[in-house]
């Protein structure tokens, strides 16, 4: 073992590792070439953004891509998902199982069909547990949404089962898992339908921009008819007859039609896709091969033998496990292994778990003196949220997202994770008076919490 004084304790910290340090293409995200920039300007200079000519392309081609019958655009990822709660019929005094470490707008919808959110427990990969998933399931459940947590495939095949002797329909959130695979099969294609963000900090980046698929064709006029307006109609409204009385305007109330530039750079990322996946799991395995085996920390990874991968290592993360490091929470760890780096770059925690935020507890979106999330609901699902407990004590931290397979820099990266946990033992006299909460994670627009 190198024994060597840590940075954070006012050893030497690595040299010429800040972001302005490191070649940008290891990490630039999207890859945005002339190809892009043409596409965008074409629509620019043609006035075509509220149009629907480029976009129905798009859906058309990320259809064939993915292998679904249908796919339609929306103005984000959010709305797409709640395209689908629509087209899945969610209604008042259903309920939703999600998991509860997910970004909010995987579930926050149910309150505007007076939906129930439940929320399941994660597995060490931050992965809906399907050991947890009956627990969750009452008579008022009607849906299970899947969400491919970090690029990780959740377990289908065991999900897929329970929902199939349940009678219940699977949404997936592919928001982080574009182009990732389980058991060979594309993710976004196991359940009823899948809907996802193609939002610029995804993997699949195209600027604001979402995208809903399924193979039936009902659930693709009911997810149309909820959003598009000019595409709520008798050409595109054919089977789903009890809609025949209210086209024209967009049954959800808000528009979600998609901005065309977004719809033309996702045309051309979309070509490029696949390859640029390979090479960043190529980067991002090479950085877990580096790191596999260290105690405390475990890649967040399936193995590609199985014909299961993670697309574009969404969030590439760890699992921590702080009682193989003498206690270390996961805060104190990546504090270290930043002040090694002399700059931010890894994160602890990465969402909080929903279960715990006040929007799930007391929110009184219509005013009805009982908080929205159980305003319909005969049971006070709120109660379960305790057996979540675990989940928040399921700790990580991400490390940066490499899109290029740099061997000199992953390895220079890696280096440091491996010295701070080779030399832990010297955080952990300070440790004992850090008062923060181990935990971590963040709600966006504030920052990592005490
Ligand atoms: C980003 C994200 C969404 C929402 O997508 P937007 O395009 O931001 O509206 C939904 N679910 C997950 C898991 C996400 O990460």
């Amino acid at each position: 073992m190198a024994e060597k004084k840590l940075a954070i304790l006012g050893g030497e910290p690595k040299k010429n590792m800040t972001r302005a340090d490191v070649p940008a293409e290891l990490l630039r995200w999207p890859i945005i070439t002339e190809e892009d920039e043409a596409a965008a300007l074409e629509v620019i200079r043609n006035n075509k953004f509220s149009g629907t000519d480029i976009t129905q392309q798009f859906e058309k081609e990320f259809a064939e891509w993915l292998g679904t019958d249908y796919a339609i655009c929306y103005t984000n990822g959010t709305m797409s998902l709640s395209a689908a709660m629509f087209a899945r019929g969610l209604s008042e005094g259903d309920e939703i199982i999600c998991p509860t470490k997910t970004y909010w707008g995987s579930v926050s919808q149910a309150i505007n069909f007076g939906a129930s959110a439940v929320f399941c427990n994660i597995t060490d990969m931050l992965s809906m547990d399907p050991d947890d998933l009956e627990r969750c399931i009452s008579p008022r459940t009607k849906a299970i949404m899947v969400v491919h947590y970090i690029g990780y495939p959740c377990d289908m095949d065991r999900i897929m089962a329970i929902a199939k002797k349940h009678n219940l329909k699977v949404i997936e959130d592919v928001s982080h898992a574009q182009g990732g695979l389980y058991k060979g099969k594309r993710l976004g294609t196991f359940g009823d339908v899948a809907a996802m963000s193609l939002m610029s900090e995804k993997a699949f980046a195209a600027g604001e921009l979402g995208i809903l698929v399924t193979n039936e064709r009902k659930i693709y006029e009911r997810a149309m008819a909820f959003g598009h307006y000019e595409r709520n109609n008798e050409r595109y409204i054919q089977e789903c007859d009890d809609l025949k009385d209210y086209f024209h305007i967009a049954l959800g109330g808000c528009k979600g039609r998609a901005n065309q530039v977004s719809s033309a750079i996702a045309r051309v990322q979309l070509k490029y896709f696949d390859e640029r996946c390979a090479e960043v799991r190529k980067a991002t395995n090479y950085m877990w091969d580096l790191l596999e085996g260290l105690p405390g920390i475990k890649p967040i990874r399936v193995d590609e033998k199985t014909g299961s991968n993670m697309g574009g290592c969404y969030c590439a993360a760890c699992a921590y496990y702080p009682e193989q490091l003498h206690g270390l929470t996961v805060r104190q760890f990546c504090d270290a292994v930043n002040a090694e780096l002399g700059a931010r770059w890894v994160m602890h925690g990465i969402n909080f778990c929903l279960h715990t935020h006040q929007f799930f507890k007391t929110f009184d979106l219509y005013k009805r003196g009982v908080p929205s999330r159980i305003a319909y609901n005969d049971r006070d699902v709120r109660e379960l949220d305790d057996a979540c407990k675990p989940s928040e004590e399921k700790y990580c931290f991400t490390i940066p997202w490499f899109k290029k397979y740099d061997k000199e820099w992953i390895e220079k990266f890696a280096e440091v994770f491996k010295t701070v946990v080779e030399n832990h033992e010297q955080l952990l006299e300070t440790a004992k008076e850090d008062k923060r909460s181990a935990q971590g994670g963040q709600w966006y627009g504030k920052e990592n919490q005490e």
